[in-house]
Parts: structure tokens; C-alpha cells; sequence
């Protein structure tokens, strides 16, 4: 019994090992199913998270400008299929380099957050809204009856930025320019209708219109802006820039205490191109420094000229925030003084409040540095910016300029009026003189006289004047 149970067992042994390995063999086969199905909904999972990346936009989550371009291209086949009007609407903040500078990437991509919520309760559930980068935003509209569909949208979007935005406790108030194009009137392909909006957006901008849509007049505002950037390094090389000088005027005694410089590039296709046309290129490119350098040198060395033939005039010139905070800037303006051999109060520089806001501490150091070396500091554009009163205080400023919108609207606007007052006055508590800019006629000078202002520039008096028409300019006022 024992030997036969004994030759039983390699086969017991051997039926039960097979038996053992069938079921692992099951049981593994069973895992990998298992497995390669988890993996599989893995890979679908991440394959739609990487197309969903690749399409939409991290911050706010919107469509970007690739699915934009999609959806574009699939709205113009769809419309010429069934002879439909499409339109692509884009938006764009205006001055959120400003808020973002001031208050931080972090609050300026809050502020886009915001934005891109209230802009998604205006749009239809058949249009796009979708993120273009920066601050920009695209809407499509795949069908339009006619134009008062756009201007409808357009009404419901300026209608949601209406009210103020709220970050870090303070109170924003947030303006868009808005361009837009039409499919098939202003072209025929996705690229055509993008760069249409765009230049429409961009007109908008530049002639504060708030929006616009496309006409083929507006072509100027796209002067191929990628070619200029190139055009402008050389133009500051072959002096292609040209200096407009403004009187400026002081108001009880009549007398031109100064003239302010302004820049302008004399392109050989666009004429004459003024300074808003190229200095947000300047600085984008990294161009200002050079910019402001040629600025520096060639106002001073025509005021040399000036002071050398009699006329023996002061200047302004306008700094902007990334040129105030160049540590070489005091030393450059004092070097050219000292080449020209004009005193140090012959200039003025003009900077704007988002100069401070931008970095207090640094713009307060190299203002101190400026103003201990006998020069004068103005502060332009008032009340358009976010600078609080207590820098103003501190600032070694003798100078704060009202900005022309004030100024332009006071005598109908009476909020206008307000700010001028309440500008005038407080500049003179803290001892600063003031310039009222854009003075166009003679009642707004009568009321600015009475509301004991300075100095006052503008159009009544002169607009920017060539370096050759201004002598002859100056020698008749000086005897009228
Ligand atoms: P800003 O410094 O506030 O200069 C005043 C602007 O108002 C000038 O425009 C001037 O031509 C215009 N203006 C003067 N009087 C009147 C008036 O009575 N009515 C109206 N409607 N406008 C008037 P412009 O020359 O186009 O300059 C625009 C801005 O470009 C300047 O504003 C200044 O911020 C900037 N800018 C000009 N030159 C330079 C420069 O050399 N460097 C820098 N960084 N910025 C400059
Ligand atoms: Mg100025
Ligand atoms: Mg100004």
C-alpha cells in the first residue's frame, strides 16, 4: 500500500502543480486584463487632458487660440455652405500692463479671471469665447444676421465690465477697445478675419473709441507692427526721429517759461508717426533706453543751440517708467548737461504716476538722486493713474501737469472741473506749481486763471512746433 501510494505520488504531485499553475496562470491572465483595461482608461483620460491642454487656456480655463482658429475655420465652411455672415469679435483690456505692473502677476491674472466669468454670461451657448493670451479675448459668432448682432454683443459686453472690479481692496474700473470683423465682407479666410478684428481692436485703441468694426481705412493701425519693430532700432540709429517742441505758457505774466519735447518718427511709407504709435513698441522691444537716450541728447543739444542764439528757453522731456528706473539715467542726463554746457535746472523730466507705483522705493531713490543735482521733476498726466497722495507728498516734484482730459472737458463736465480744482490746490499746498495741458480755448484758460493755475499748454497757444518753426514762433509772441 505504502510503495503504491509512494509511485502514486510524482503523478499527484505533477497533477496538482498543474492544477496550482492553471489557476495562477488564470489568475495573472485576469490581473493583466484588468490592467490593461485601467490603462487604457488612463491613457484615455491623459490623452484627453493633453488635448484639452492643448486647446484651452491653464488660467481660465476658456478655448484658446488654436481652437479658436478650429472652430473659426469650421464657422466660415459652415457659412459658405449655407450663405451665412459670421463674425469674430476681439477684446482687449486697456492699461492692464498698468494694473498688472501695480498690483502683481498674481492680481492681474485674478483680474483675468474675472473678466473671463462675466464675459462668458454674455456670449450665446453657440458662440466662442475663448482666451487669445495677455489680455486679449476672442468671441465668434458662426451666424449673424446683420451688424446690429455684433453691436448687440459688443453693448452686452461693455454692459458687464461696467461695474467695478474689486482686488485688493481697491476699486478698478475696467475698460476694453473692441474690434471687429465680418465674414465674407472683410475676408475670406480665418487668417484674414483674425487680422482684421485685430486691426479693428487696435483702431479702436488708439482712437479711444471704446469699439470699432473693421474698415479697410484702418489698414494704417497695422502697419505690418512686427516689421516696424525692426524699422524703429535703425531709425534710432539714422535719426529718422524728429523733436516737436510745445510752448509752454505762464498764465499771469504771459511769458514761454518752457517748451516740452515731444518725439515723433518721420517713417518713409506711414508720414509722421506719433509717439503712441511707437513708444508701447519701444517698449516692448527694449528699445526705449536707446529711445530715450536719442530724446536726451537731441533736446538738449537744441536747447544748447537755442540758449546760444538768445533764446534762452527750458525744456521737458518725458521719461517713461522703464527709463526712470535705469540706474544710468542721473549720470546721462548730467554727462549731456555737462557736453552742452547747460545749467542743470534747463530740464525738466516728465513722469507719469505709474512710474512711483511701479516700484516706489527704486523711482524715490533715483528721484532723490535726480532732483539733488539741481534737476526738475513733473509730474505728467495727473489723475490718471493709481498713484496714492502720500507719494505724492514725498516726491521731490515741483511740477504736476492735469491731464488734457480734464482740462478739455472742464467747463461741461463738472466732475472735470472738480479734479482741476482739487488738483490745483493741493499741488500748491505741497508747493509744486501746476500746468494745466490741453488748453484749446480761451474760456477754458479764463477759468483755469480762475482757479489760480500756473502754467498752461495746448493748442490756444501753439501745437508742437518743428525746431525751425519755433524761434520765429517765439520771437512773435515775445513781441505781441
Ligand atoms: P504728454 O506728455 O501728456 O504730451 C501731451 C500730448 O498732448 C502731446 O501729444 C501733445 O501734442 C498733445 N497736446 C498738446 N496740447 C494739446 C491740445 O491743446 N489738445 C490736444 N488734443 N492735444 C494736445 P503727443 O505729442 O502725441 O504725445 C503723446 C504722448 O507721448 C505724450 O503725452 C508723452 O506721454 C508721450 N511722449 C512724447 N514724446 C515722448 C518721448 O520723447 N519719450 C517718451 N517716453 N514719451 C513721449
Ligand atoms: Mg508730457
Ligand atoms: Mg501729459
Amino acid at each position: 500500500m505504502t510503495l503504491w501510494v509512494l509511485d502514486a505520488m510524482p503523478f499527484i504531485f505533477a497533477f496538482w502543480g498543474q492544477y496550482v499553475s492553471s489557476i495562477i496562470a488564470y489568475e495573472a491572465g485576469a490581473m493583466v486584463i484588468d490592467q490593461t483595461q485601467e490603462l487604457r482608461q488612463q491613457t484615455a483620460v491623459l490623452e484627453n487632458q493633453v488635448m484639452h491642454d492643448a486647446t484651452h487656456d491653464s488660467l481660465t480655463n476658456l478655448p484658446n487660440r488654436v481652437l479658436l482658429r478650429d472652430r473659426l475655420e469650421q464657422a466660415l465652411n459652415h457659412a459658405i455652405r449655407h450663405k451665412y455672415t459670421a463674425s469674430l469679435i476681439i477684446l482687449d483690456l486697456d492699461r492692464f500692463k498698468e494694473i498688472n505692473d501695480t498690483l502683481g502677476h498674481y492680481n492681474g491674472d485674478r483680474l483675468l479671471k474675472q473678466v473671463a466669468v462675466r464675459l462668458e454670461g454674455v456670449v450665446r451657448e453657440s458662440d466662442t469665447l475663448c482666451r487669445l493670451g495677455g489680455d486679449e479675448f476672442g468671441i465668434l459668432l458662426p451666424i449673424i444676421s446683420k451688424k446690429k448682432d455684433i453691436q448687440t454683443i459688443i453693448k452686452k459686453v461693455q454692459k458687464a465690465l461696467e461695474s467695478p472690479f474689486i482686488l485688493e481692496g481697491l476699486t478698478l474700473d475696467i475698460q476694453a477697445s473692441i474690434g471687429a470683423s465680418i465674414f465674407p465682407d472683410h475676408g475670406k479666410d480665418s487668417d484674414t478675419i483674425i487680422q482684421r478684428a485685430d486691426v479693428a481692436m487696435y483702431a479702436a485703441k488708439q482712437d479711444k473709441l471704446g469699439f470699432a468694426i473693421y474698415t479697410t481705412k484702418m489698414d494704417k493701425y497695422s502697419p505690418q507692427r512686427l516689421t516696424l519693430m525692426g524699422e524703429l532700432r535703425q531709425a534710432i540709429i539714422n535719426n529718422d526721429l524728429v523733436l516737436h517742441f510745445q510752448p509752454k505758457i505762464n498764465i499771469k505774466t504771459k511769458s514761454v517759461c518752457g517748451v516740452e519735447a515731444l518725439v515723433r518718427w518721420n517713417h518713409e511709407e506711414h508720414g509722421l508717426m506719433m509717439p503712441d504709435e511707437f513708444i508701447p513698441l519701444a517698449e516692448r522691444t527694449g528699445l526705449l533706453r536707446q529711445l530715450s537716450r536719442w530724446v536726451l541728447k537731441h533736446t538738449l543739444e537744441q536747447t544748447a543751440a537755442w540758449h546760444e542764439n538768445g533764446i534762452a528757453i527750458e525744456v521737458a522731456v518725458n521719461i517713461s517708467p522703464s527709463t526712470l528706473l535705469d540706474p544710468e539715467l542721473p549720470d546721462t542726463i548730467t554727462g549731456l548737461l555737462a557736453s552742452y554746457k547747460l545749467p542743470r535746472g534747463t530740464i525738466t523730466l516728465e513722469i507719469t504716476e505709474t512710474s512711483i507705483v511701479k516700484d516706489p522705493d527704486l523711482a524715490m531713490e533715483v528721484l532723490l538722486r535726480l532732483a539733488d543735482m539741481g534737476i526738475k521733476i513733473s509730474i505728467d498726466d495727473f489723475g490718471t493713474g493709481y498713484s496714492s497722495l502720500s507719494y505724492l507728498k514725498k516726491m521731490p516734484a515741483s511740477e504736476v501737469k492735469i491731464d488734457k482730459s480734464f482740462v478739455m472737458d472742464m467747463l461741461e463736465n463738472e466732475s472735470d472741473a472738480v479734479i482741476v480744482k482739487a488738483t490745483i490746490d493741493l499741488a500748491h499746498n505741497l508747493g509744486m506749481r501746476v500746468v494745466a495741458e490741453g488748453v484749446e480755448t480761451q474760456e477754458v484758460k479764463n477759468r483755469l486763471e480762475e482757479l489760480n493755475c500756473d502754467i498752461v499748454q495746448g493748442y490756444l497757444y501753439s501745437k508742437p512746433l518743428t525746431s525751425q518753426d519755433f524761434p520765429p514762433w517765439f520771437s512773435s509772441w515775445q513781441s505781441s
